[in-house]
């Protein structure tokens, strides 16, 4: 079976393990090709490489891009970039702006809510990089006895409908797929499952994104059930796009899927692997 995880998170986003934590954890459970994908940040990237080097893990430059599309939001991850590609580069910048902005006024409706000091709480888990997200205010609310974990915080805030939620518009999908492509990598839609599209909302973004150059979806991730991870699969081959296969690891205890050792893609994928290195 390969070990091959295509999908995580370190502290340079919202995970709770640092680059060269998270490569060692991946190297203790015996993967041997990592992308590390951190939400619209390449910062970790040259730390993993340096511990991946050392613990001979190959090591994929990734990223998940935040997208806004017909008012949602989508992730797609980027699989093999080039990370002197300036408009990538600029762009995840302009995200991460975005990112502060909505920060502030996320910290305000959670005020109006009488939940005060969220910003400066929230930024305490933050990392060095600054980059923060909706996990980091969760943190925050189950320190302060607001909610038992992470998972139940994203059931009573945050989300439309519920104190702190606010809209917010991300990259387009038009942009984040030329970034990564331009830049020589693959855009991949990360756990597809998660954005509960009817059929034909889902037909539509897979042709959209097929039509842009996006290259793959994710087959195989945490937040599937066995039924979605076969009908993304049969997605996948209908739609002649690659299958992914990543675990979304942000840390042990906010995770399902614990790094690699992935339950294997089902027959008739095509792996967004395949013509990678042999190596790899
Ligand atoms: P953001 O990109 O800042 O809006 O935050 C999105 C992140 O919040 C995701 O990448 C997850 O890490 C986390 N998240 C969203 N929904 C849930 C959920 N239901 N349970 C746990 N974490 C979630
Ligand atoms: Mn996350
Ligand atoms: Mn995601
Ligand atoms: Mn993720």
């Amino acid at each position: 079976m390969l070990n091959i995880d295509l999908h995580c998170h370190s502290t340079i986003s919202d995970g709770l393990l640092s680059p060269t934590q998270l490569v060692e954890r991946a190297a203790m459970r015996g993967v041997k090709t990592l992308a590390l994908t951190d939400h619209d940040d390449v910062a970790g990237l040259d730390e993993a490489r340096r511990v991946a080097n050392e613990k001979n893990i190959t090591l994929i430059n990734g990223v998940e891009i935040s997208v806004s599309w017909r008012g949602r939001t989508l992730h797609i991850l980027g699989l093999d970039i080039d990370l002197t590609y300036a408009p990538l580069i600029e762009g995840l910048l302009s995200i991460r702006h975005g990112r502060t902005e909505r920060a502030h006024s996320i910290a305000n409706e959670l005020e109006k809510c009488g939940i005060h000091g969220s910003l400066e709480g929230a930024y305490a888990h933050v990392g060095e990089r600054q980059l923060i997200g909706r996990t980091h205010f969760a943190r925050f609310l189950v320190k302060h006895g607001h909610a038992k974990d992470v998972k139940s915080v994203f059931k009573k805030f945050l989300v439309k409908g519920k104190p702190g939620y606010v809209s917010h518009q991300w990259a387009s999908l038009s942009d984040a797929v030329s970034w990564i492509t331009d830049s020589g990598g693959r855009a991949v839609i990360a756990h597809p499952a998660r954005y509960k599209l009817g059929k034909n909302s889902l037909d539509e973004l897979l042709h959209e994104f097929r039509s842009l150059g996006g290259a793959g979806i994710e087959v195989i991730t945490a937040s599937h059930t066995p039924e979605q991870t076969l009908l993304f699969a049969q997605h996948a081959q209908r739609m002649d796009l690659l299958a992914s296969c990543g675990s979304d690891y942000h840390g042990t205890g906010e995770s399902y899927f614990d790094l690699g050792q992935l339950p294997d893609l089902p027959t008739g994928c095509t792996p967004v692997w395949h013509d990678w290195n042999a190596s790899i």
